[in-house]
């Protein structure tokens, strides 16, 4: 049972078999038909002109902000931003890219006044600023459509393009109800990650503009993400986006299940009503030690991150009766 992540999941026997199955060729030729149909699928399935599969999420973000920015430009981000925080300065060190990161507000979105207030003006002095990334979901938390909106016509009103980090932007349409296409509308090149909640191995995909997936395509190539036979691995994407997205609602509802049963232990604080997905915060009073009951939990096949706040994140590999017992050797461990 492993409550890191949601890319812990498994390939299920099914996804085996199309893996096994899947009509392959060299894909830096652009041979290989289950890529390049993954590709256009995707693209058209989300309302944009072409596509790229990469190995990852991360991978996908630096091309997508490569291919939007150049030496010297600007992109504006979240604090808590992965395409800022987490990627390992990514587009900074290999794009020569200036982040330009503002404080996220609670729900994750960000103050479109103090994005103005940080556009900078066209002088030597400065970079150019050209692009608003944002993330949904962020920390497990949905942007609200009006958001989404009002982000696009800020970025028309400044001349900028927008970007989704849509990493779990399935978790979003799932819980907003919508189909994804009304998230992605708004945006001019969005990432989906298949590794995550939708259970395939390994794989992102990002999406655009026929010029600007060219222009991907080629720093694909450059940062060493030309695969070859990879039709193994789209066929498994593919399957993910077909087959796997129903299992997010119930991704959700176990989050909330385990939000509830946490929130009832002892020194562990938990606002349920601020889950929204598949990601679950508790605040942890100094009288857990969580590092003993992280270590204790992994003797019996228990993972979890230790931290405080402490993340647990549902996805289809764990159900309620594993929540159950989560949560029982967690109240077990801390009587003890
Ligand atoms: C995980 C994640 C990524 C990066 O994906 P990897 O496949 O791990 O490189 C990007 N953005 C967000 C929001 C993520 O959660």
């Amino acid at each position: 049972m492993d409550f890191r992540s949601d890319t812990v999941t498994r390939p299920t026997a099914q996804m085996k078999e199309v893996m096994m199955n899947a009509d392959v060729g060299d894909d830096v030729y652009g041979d290989d038909p289950t890529v390049n149909e993954l590709e256009a699928w995707a693209a058209e399935r989300h309302g944009f002109e072409a596509g790229l599969f990469t190995s990852s999420g991360t991978q996908a973000n630096l091309l997508g902000l490569m291919a939007h920015c150049e030496r010297g430009d600007e992109y504006l981000c979240g604090q808590q931003a992965h395409n800022y925080k987490f990627e390992a300065g990514g587009a900074a060190v290999l794009g020569s890219i200036q982040p330009q990161p503002i404080e996220n507000n609670p729900d994750g979105t960000l103050d479109l006044a103090k994005l103005a207030a940080a556009i900078k003006p066209d002088d030597s002095h400065f970079a150019r600023t050209k692009l608003l990334s944002l993330e949904n979901t962020i920390n497990g938390k949905v942007l609200p459509l009006s958001y989404l909106a009002q982000a696009r016509e800020f970025v028309d009103q400044h001349n900028l393009s927008l970007h989704l980090d849509g990493a779990r932007v399935y978790n979003a349409s799932t819980a907003l109800n919508i189909d994804v296409k009304e998230i992605a509308q708004y945006f001019d090149s969005m990432t989906i990650c298949l590794s995550k909640g939708l259970g395939a191995p390994i794989g992102s995909l990002l999406l655009g503009d026929k010029a600007y997936i060219s222009k991907a395509r080629r720093l694909r190539k450059m940062v060493g993400g030309g695969m070859r036979q990879a039709g193994i691995l789209a066929a498994a994407g593919k399957l993910a986006l077909t087959e796997h997205v129903a299992q997010l609602s119930t991704d959700h509802a176990n989050a909330k299940y385990l939000a509830n049963k946490i929130s009832q232990l002892e020194g562990f604080n938990v606002n349920v009503d601020h889950v929204q997905t598949n990601i679950v915060f508790a605040k942890l009073d100094n009288t857990v030690d969580i590092s003993s009951i992280t270590k204790q939990l992994s003797e019996d096949g228990i993972l979890i991150s230790a931290g405080n706040p402490a993340r647990f994140v549902t996805h289809r590999d764990v159900n309620q009766s594993d929540i159950d017992t989560l949560v029982s050797k967690i109240s077990t461990l801390l009587s003890q």
